[in-house]
């Protein structure tokens, strides 16, 4: 068997380009879509992300705020300009870009954020929502790969779903999606036994660790559906998502490539969300 590649760049697109008409008919409306993106300290990584994430604003015609704080903001600080944010009636969903340094508490800044603002789905009110099955706003990656899955011929009612890694962010919002959808989920870990055997029982497969190829080809079923989330650098510059990729390849009925996979639905469903949110205006 070789597998169907889910081609993430083409699904966002297709999404985004739905988006901007969207974005079209609330603007005739009077209604103007603003994200706003906030940025604080140097990290390089995070300043890439935020940039391809504005960029993807832009092209959608949502109206973007950046604020772009130093590493030595205070806690206080920040808390300001949450709130600030939360009563501006231009802004309809706040970013606060992940992870923030060392200095500042997320669990004490993200709670903060007006959950109908929260377009990453992390509040704690939102994650709550989620699980007792009143979704208001979904993570942007799990919700991502939902639309993924509804590309592939996979019956998720009574599938066997095995998530790997329980990051607030990724895997514990996506098992939460995958359970709503009836499927019988695993959540695996650091300290899971036999991850090999858990993963070759499954009909699906969601890698989110952040290990390069932990994921061996050999532990995946025949005609199961793979997931790559991670995101690994290569000494040499080359990306490497979790999942050892051909051989996986070659048993998967369906698989997401890395580049190309995940992350370009993650982008497509935060400015889904903005529009959502704007379209909840009021
Ligand atoms: P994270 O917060 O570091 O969580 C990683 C999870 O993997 C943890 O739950 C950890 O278990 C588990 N884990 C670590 N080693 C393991 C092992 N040997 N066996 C089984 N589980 C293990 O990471 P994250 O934020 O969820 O991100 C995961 C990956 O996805 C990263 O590469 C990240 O860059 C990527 N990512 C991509 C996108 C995208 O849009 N494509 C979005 C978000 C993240 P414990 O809880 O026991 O420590």
């Amino acid at each position: 068997m070789s597998a169907a590649i889910l081609d993430g760049k083409a699904l966002a697109a297709r999404i985004r380009g739905e988006l901007t008409e969207e974005v079209g008919r609330l603007r005739a409306r009077g209604i103007e879509p603003g994200l706003a993106v906030v940025l604080v300290g140097e990290d390089p990584a995070s300043q890439i992300y935020v940039r391809n994430k504005t960029t993807a604003c832009a092209q959608a015609g949502i109206r973007t705020f950046d604020h772009r704080l130093s590493a030595a903001t205070s806690e206080a600080e920040l808390l300001a300009l949450v709130a600030r944010l939360n009563a501006d009636p231009a802004v309809d969903g706040i970013l606060i870009q992940l992870p923030l340094p060392a200095a500042l508490d997320a669990r004490r800044i993200l709670p903060a954020v007006d959950p109908r603002k929260d377009v990453d789905g992390i509040h704690p009110e939102n994650v709550g929502r989620l699980l007792m099955g009143q979704p208001r706003f979904v993570a942007c990656t799990p919700f991502g790969i939902m639309k993924l899955i509804a590309e592939t011929a996979l019956p998720l009612a009574g599938a066997s779903a095995v998530v790997v890694g329980r990051s607030n962010m990724v895997g514990k919002p996506m098992a939460a999606l995958l359970l709503a959808a009836d499927a019988t989920v695993t959540i695996c870990h650091s300290k899971t036994r036999d991850l090999a055997g858990v993963v070759s029982r499954a009909d699906l497969v969601v890698a989110a660790v952040g290990r390069p190829e932990m994921v061996r080809g050999d532990w995946i079923k025949p005609g199961a559906v793979v997931i790559d989330v991670g995101i690994n650098r290569r000494a040499d510059g080359k990306l490497l998502g979790d999942v050892e990729f051909a051989p996986a390849a070659a048993r998967a009925s369906a698989i997401t490539p890395v580049p190309g996979g995940v992350g370009p639905m993650t982008i497509a469903m935060l400015l889904v969300n903005t529009v959502t949110a704007a379209e909840r205006r009021g």
